[in-house]
């Protein structure tokens, strides 16, 4: 079976497979969509990832995190009231530390595919190869 070329959206951290329009510039191809592209990555992003992979290694081995505990450290931060607007962003942190190798997604304790996984998530650290 040939499987087709793939590579992970810089902003959502969800998997993009080849597809017919990007075959003149797949190499140069960073976002799965014109929503990621112009979203782009913010500071409140990069606070989220940060703050995401503080509390797992706050957490250790094994244990996990819900999304929504750096969404409301980092809405406390930003003195923004609304820790719930922040999920979306939080998900998509999420989601890109399980792309940089960092982290896993979990589902009912198991790991999950994290660009198609729907509903509640946790996350823990992806453990070290030895
Ligand atoms: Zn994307």
């Amino acid at each position: 079976m040939k499987t087709l070329p793939e590579k992970f959206c810089a902003v959502c951290g969800r998997r993009m497979i080849w597809r017919r329009r990007w075959r003149a510039n797949w190499e140069n191809v960073r976002y799965c969509s014109r929503a990621c592209r112009l979203s782009g990555i913010g500071p409140i992003d990069r606070r989220l990832e940060a703050v995401m992979y503080e509390l797992l290694q706050a957490r250790g081995a094994q244990k996990s995190i819900c999304p929504s505990e750096p969404a409301r450290v980092v809405a406390h931060n930003e003195a923004q009231k609304d820790w719930r607007a922040l999920m979306p962003a939080a998900r998509k942190a999420a989601r890109r530390l399980v792309v940089q190798g960092r982290a896993e997604m979990l589902q009912k304790g198991r790991p999950v595919d994290a660009s198609t996984a729907r509903g509640p998530i946790r996350i823990r650290l992806r453990p070290r190869p030895e």
